[in-house]
């Protein structure tokens, strides 16, 4: 599971590229081997990518200062091709660079369909194909009149194409001022802030704090964000209404809270974490399960019904399955 992260806007406060890191920082609990970040740099792509943990990224990326108001970011967990930084995310072809989460299921059959992209490929990932495949849709048609429009349906074209899980973010140096995203399985949720910036992470807690509202995608959505204004198409059609949550910064407590990693954190967590899951079951007060929750009269019901229970686990949810056979004997 990997994260990513992209922004469109400016801020007085820190550059794209800066809002970029700090929230890849924020998804590193969700595991990554490599990162990198691509921005628009008067329309032209400019990426930076490293193996291994975030601050290779950071120390590669002291040198470099863009001016831009767009980027896109991505820690990624290898599923094709090894950790390596040419095969770190964000990927380019022609005009166009992306970033996925998730894993591209008909990548070898999409190939087999356009042998002719093979060259193309420059990395081992099933995702670099996107950025492929993206840029043959634009530059298959040479006479469209607007760039926007073209982009978009490329962008639902390539959505179209795919099978698997995914979510996606793309640029185009021929729109500097258009950020595409569509997903379907992995999260995708937008942010907007007060000054009409926009961002977009795979988790809340990776979106700047001054995020006023959310959104957060549904499979077969896509969105485009252009400079101030903002577009949703639901399975291909343009949604007329847009169901903005406004956001609540209080309830994200994902980062370290001063542990000096996030095991130590979970670790310290079981107790409330387990207080809180069994809230709606047990009455605290009076120490004993709640005898009125149905779900917990159903599961009572379901389980004096059956003669074996089966744990199926792996890793650490093995040693947790053991436990849970000692308390259902
Ligand atoms: N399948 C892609 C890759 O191996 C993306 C993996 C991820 O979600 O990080 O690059």
């Amino acid at each position: 599971m990997c994260g990513i992260v992209g922004y469109i806007g400016s801020s007085e406060e820190k550059s794209v590229s800066e809002i970029l890191v700090t929230g890849l920082k924020k998804l590193e609990y969700r595991g990554y081997d490599s990162s990198g970040i691509a921005v628009l740099e008067d329309s032209k792509v400019k990426r930076v990518r490293a193996a291994g943990k975030l601050n290779h990224l950071e120390k590669k990326l002291e040198d470099q200062k863009f001016k831009s108001e767009i980027g896109i970011a991505h820690t990624r967990w290898a599923t094709h091709g090894l950790p390596t930084e040419n095969n770190a995310h964000p990927h380019s072809c022609g005009s166009t660079v992306i970033v996925h989460n998730g894993i591209i299921e008909n990548f070898r059959s999409l190939l087999s369909q356009r042998p002719e992209l093979h060259s193309k490929l420059k990395t081992e990932t099933d995702s670099e194909l996107i950025a492929v495949l993206l840029d043959s849709v634009l530059s298959a048609d040479n006479n469209h009149k607007d760039e926007e429009e073209h982009f978009l349906q490329s962008c639902l074209k390539v959505q179209q194409a795919l099978e698997g899980a995914f979510a996606v973010l793309a640029l185009n140096e021929k729109t500097p001022d258009t950020l595409i995203g569509w997903k379907f399985g992995p999260p995708l949720i937008v942010g907007k802030s007060k000054n009409g910036s926009f961002a977009v992470a795979s988790d809340v807690c990776a979106l700047p704090e001054d995020t006023e509202q959310l959104l957060y995608l549904n499979d077969h959505d896509l969105f485009q964000i252009k400079k101030n204004e903002f577009s949703l198409f639901a399975k291909g059609k343009k949604a007329e209404t847009i169901q903005w949550e406004k956001a609540n910064f209080q309830q994200m407590e994902m980062d370290k809270k001063g542990y000096s990693h996030y095991m130590l954190k979970e670790v310290h967590e079981q107790p409330r974490a387990v207080r809180e899951a069994l809230m709606p079951f047990f009455d605290f007060s009076k120490r004993e399960f709640n005898s009125t929750n149905d779900e917990l009269s159903k599961f009572k019901e379901l389980i004096s019904s059956v003669s074996d229970v089966l744990f199926v686990a792996c890793g650490t949810s093995f040693y947790a399955g053991l436990i849970g056979q000692s308390y259902f004997e």
